[in-house]
């Protein structure tokens, strides 16, 4: 199991009082897998990302990640594994304007076959030497996959990946995003709030005022 959250809390301060953001989570994503989840404007599912990326302590509960119990790490401990075992996509891929494709990938890490086969696992073989604005938002996405994937992460966290993109494009960067975690066996978590695109991941989880619960796809 490469990310387990256990029965993870996290509040917020709110006036006086605090705001229970995750009430409670368990969440078990074996290698491999991809986990979607689902939920409404203000749910918690950012939360639950950047609990799982170690970016935020909750107040109870634990996040193993590769069977390392990350709450007791000091802050550079926590900050070795996010960079070797998590790799995170953000919503809006904040490529480097002046910088190629390929770049991207190498500037964080000095592997150029590894960059190379990454832009190809993605479909972006023959546009290494593009910059951002000569690629289209499909393409931009994917080279941000690619990017969090240079350093064989086992634990990939993807938010929103679609939101920019029209509904044909979302399915493709949504397939991708499974037939890579597949490939590289990668334990996959991708927060969305659109069930659409959804019928091929491994499971599908909706947060509801801060907590978890199974749910299927419709269609
Ligand atoms: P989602 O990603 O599903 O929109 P969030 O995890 O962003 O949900 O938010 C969950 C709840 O926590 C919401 O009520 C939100 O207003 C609150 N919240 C999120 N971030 C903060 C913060 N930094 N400070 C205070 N409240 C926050
Ligand atoms: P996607 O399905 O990945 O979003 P598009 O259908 O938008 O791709 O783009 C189709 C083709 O047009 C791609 O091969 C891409 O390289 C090219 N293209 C898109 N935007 C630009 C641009 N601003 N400059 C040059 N080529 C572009």
């Amino acid at each position: 199991m490469s990310l387990v959250l256990t029965d993870v809390t996290l509040t917020y301060p709110d006036g006086g009082t605090r705001l229970t953001a995750l009430d409670r989570v368990t969440l078990h994503v074996p290698k491999g897998t991809v986990t979607a989840v689902l939920g409404p404007s203000g749910s918690g599912k950012s939360s639950l990302l950047a609990v799982a990326a170690t970016l935020v302590t909750p107040d109870a509960g634990t996040v193993t990640v590769d069977g390392v119990e990350t709450t007791g790490l000091s802050r550079r401990a926590l900050a070795e594994l996010r960079r070797r075992r998590i790799g995170i996509v953000f919503q809006q891929p904040n490529l480097l304007p002046s910088l190629t494709a390929a770049e991207q990938l190498r500037v964080l890490s000095r592997r150029d076959g590894r960059a190379l086969e990454l832009l190809d696992a993605v479909g972006l073989a023959d546009q290494a030497d593009r910059r951002p604005h000569q690629l289209s938002g499909g393409q931009r996405q994917r080279v941000n996959i690619a990017r969090a994937l240079m350093d064989d992460p086992t634990v990939l966290l993807v938010d929103e990946p679609t939101s920019a993109l029209d509904h044909e494009r979302g399915a493709a960067v949504v397939d991708l995003i499974i037939g890579l975690t597949r490939r590289l066996g990668t334990a996959t978590v991708l927060v969305t709030h659109d069930p659409v695109h959804l019928k091929d991941v491994d499971r599908v989880v909706e947060v509801h005022d801060g907590r978890l619960r199974d749910t299927t796809v419709p269609g």
